[in-house]
């Protein structure tokens, strides 16, 4: 596949269109990664062009709206209020913890489709993480003194509502250049993660939660296969606790849910659908669309992100391919053939933040994607957030002043 480097047809077939939707990653995407997530920023400017395109935008990431960690307090502190968002309606809509949270730009949260049960048991999940952790670094480094342990633990476990998480890259900092050793982490935290999940079972909560790991290498029976670090590539450097149906494809099913039952006053797949409702495949999920939404009422939608990964298996030369991104950026290029309407896929370039990714500049679309990929990507920015905020806010504001020439 080749780099194609020109906004033209980009900003044409956006700004010509009647109908048009966004539907954008965050982390990586208008967030530069860092390695640290309490110390992510978001451009202010960037804020108030997403509030241009009114019901147009919306954010699918795998993230979290609300919480001491959630994107809604990087846009508090960006706009140095926390009243301005809510009274004006800045804060990003959509759908947070991989479709679960849901939010209006005045900061509303919704979230169906989960029980009381396991709501607890997530909260109960950075406990039972805690000792577990502090025994690996123990074993790891054995003369590690318990203040840099606590450090570590306190940047490391992620105690958020939908989706506790564990970081690696506090520990990949410890162990610097020796990717052998970032694989020994990887491995610890992925067992630890894995005996978590079955204690699940004697809690008779076995169908409902999965890992989620970032990036990965696609799935096998349904669990996602973890990307060991290789000297070129970081990999695996985090890993989920999820909802099971947390999908960013089912999120949107979702989102277009609500913006067409926005637009039209009728809700095509009912007033209460949720990621629980969802079908499970993709190809189920665009027959499910086909089904009932009519395609005047299907919008051009724009799908960006930052996380897909491809790499050859050299033995049986085929390709494992997956990162986060990938399910939802599928299932809208199958949406835009089968209504007709080539919806956009947009890759940014995240390779210029403090985590390591591969760089489209530096070995062209190696470990992202390849030529037998069915996933094809319209558009790449590769030089990362800064130019695909730079290029937002412009056609934000090109569209808004044709949408409200009169
Ligand atoms: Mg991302």
């Amino acid at each position: 596949m080749s780099l194609k480097t020109s906004k033209l047809f980009l900003n044409k077939k956006i700004l010509e269109n009647e109908n048009i939707l966004f539907i954008q990653d965050l982390d990586g995407v208008c967030i530069p990664l860092v390695k640290d997530p309490m110390t992510r920023k978001l451009n202010k400017d960037y804020i108030l062009a997403a509030k241009l395109f009114k019901n147009e935008f919306c954010v699918l990431t795998c993230g979290e709206h609300e919480g001491e960690r959630g994107v809604n307090r990087i846009i508090e502190r960006s706009l140095n209020s926390t009243i301005d968002p809510k009274k004006k309606g800045l804060y990003l809509q959509g759908l947070a913890a991989c479709g679960v949270e849901f939010q209006d730009n005045k900061g509303n949260i919704s979230f169906e489709g989960i029980s009381e049960k396991e709501l607890d048991f997530l909260s109960q999940v950075p406990l039972l993480i805690k000792p577990r952790f502090e025994n690996i670094i123990k074993r790891l480094f054995p003369y590690m003194e318990q203040k840099t342990i606590d450090y570590h633990a306190s940047i490391s476990i992620c105690k958020t509502k939908f989706s506790p998480t564990i970081n690696f890259n506090s520990l990949f900092e410890i162990v610097g250049n020796n990717w052998e050793k970032r694989v020994i982490v990887q491995k610890e935290l992925h067992n630890m993660m894995n005996e978590i999940i079955n204690i699940c079972e004697y809690e008779n909560l076995s169908n409902s939660f999965f890992l989620h790991i970032s990036p990965n290498l696609g799935k096998i029976n349904e669990k996602e296969i973890i990307k060991y670090s290789t000297q070129n590539d970081i990999g695996t450097t985090d890993i989920q606790f999820l909802l099971k149906g947390a999908v960013k494809d089912s999120g949107v099913l979702v989102l277009l849910n609500n913006f067409i039952g926005k637009k039209t006053g009728t809700k095509p797949f009912g007033q209460n659908f949720n990621f629980r409702d969802s079908p499970k495949n993709l190809k189920d999920k665009v027959a499910f669309c086909k089904k009932y939404i009519q395609k005047k009422d299907m919008p051009l939608i724009i799908g960006i992100g930052d996380t897909i990964t491809s790499q050859k298996n050299s033995e049986e030369k085929i390709y494992s391919r997956g990162g986060s991104d990938r399910s939802f950026l599928e299932l809208i290029q199958a949406l835009g053939k089968e209504y007709n309407n080539k919806n956009l896929i947009i890759f940014v370039d995240s390779s210029s933040g403090e985590v390591f990714r591969p760089s489209t500049k530096k070995t062209g679309l190696e470990g992202i994607t390849d030529k037998e990929d069915y996933l094809k990507l319209d558009f790449i920015f590769q030089n990362g957030p800064k130019e695909y905020i730079k290029w937002f806010m412009e056609i934000a504001n090109q569209r808004y002043l044709i949408k409200n020439k009169n």
